[in-house]
């Protein structure tokens, strides 16, 4: 599905949050907001996802209107929103926290089990974990279980809110890359994220947003090559000696195999 976001205006009370931002992902590729803190990421993605209403502008899927339309409705048709800061149930087990994904889809009974073991065909990380409590897990793996539990709902579109915060470098680079290979299983993927080079080359294009405003907009070689965009926006947050909140190393190997993704009408329930 393709997503287009048109003049998008975002406030709180004075605050002008966004101003005008226009931006487009596609279908099979992983679109990336970067900017620093404050940039405006989070306004946008909570925007599109209907936790925010705007004050101007557009959000289209497929050509259909969207602004405006509540996120359950929204989730139900297929976009879903992976939060900052995971936001699981610290208290139930992996597979409550992803059974839990499942609410409103009507998925029942055995495909319960089937649809779990497919979100996590990316995470093989997660299948000793099923009986752990989510909160006991690591930072790499709660953020696994996070993208898993959207997974469960097989979106369309997928909405990441800084994935990579408080990693390790090379669980860093592991959930980036699993983000990329969403996209490349037909996944319209739009992150947001603070640690720009490391994205760039996990993703499709790059979106470099500025106190509530596009600045950049292109293919995210071109932004990598780019040597005014590295010296304002490619901090040194992406040094191999950078370490992470997190302080250690993740188990997962990214696998080859991804999850069939299957893709239905949205807005038809
Ligand atoms: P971060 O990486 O810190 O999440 P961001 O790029 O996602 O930053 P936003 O969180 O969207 O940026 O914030 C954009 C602007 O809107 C900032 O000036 C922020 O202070 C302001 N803002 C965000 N949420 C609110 C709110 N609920 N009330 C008032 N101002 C807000």
């Amino acid at each position: 599905m393709t997503l287009v976001i048109e003049g998008l205006d975002v406030r709180y009370g004075a605050v002008r949050a966004l101003r005008g931002v226009s931006l487009q992902a596609e279908s099979g590729r992983a679109t990336a907001l970067i900017g620093a803190n404050g940039a405006g990421k989070t306004s946008l993605l909570r925007t599109v996802a209907g936790l925010h209403p705007p004050s101007g502008g557009r959000v289209l899927l497929d050509g259909v209107d969207i602004t405006g339309t509540p996120a359950h409705r929204l989730a139900r048709g297929g976009l879903c929103l992976v939060p900052e800061g995971r936001q699981l149930f610290a208290e139930l087990t992996v597979a409550e926290n992803l059974r839990m994904g499942l609410h409103g889809t009507g998925v029942r009974g055995s495909q319960v089990a089937a649809r779990i073991e497919e979100a996590c065909g990316l995470f093989p990380a997660l299948h000793d974990a099923f009986g752990r409590r989510a909160g006991l897990l690591s930072g790499g793996q709660q953020q696994m279980v996070a993208i898993a539990r959207a997974l469960v709902r097989r979106p369309a579109v997928l909405l990441l809110d800084e994935p990579s915060l408080g990693l390790a470098p090379r669980l860093v680079t592991e959930i980036l890359a699993t983000v990329g290979r969403l996209a490349d299983d037909g996944v319209t993927v739009l992150l947001a994220e603070q640690n720009a080079a490391a994205t760039l080359r996990c993703v499709h294009r790059g979106v470099v947003v500025q106190n509530g405003e596009v600045v950049r907009d292109d293919e995210a070689a071109a932004l990598l090559a780019d040597e005014e965009v590295s010296r304002h926006y490619l901090g040194s947050s992406t040094s191999p000696d950078d370490a992470g909140e997190e302080g250690e190393a993740g188990e997962a190997a990214v696998p080859e195999e991804l999850p069939q993704v299957l893709r239905g009408p949205l807005l038809t329930s």
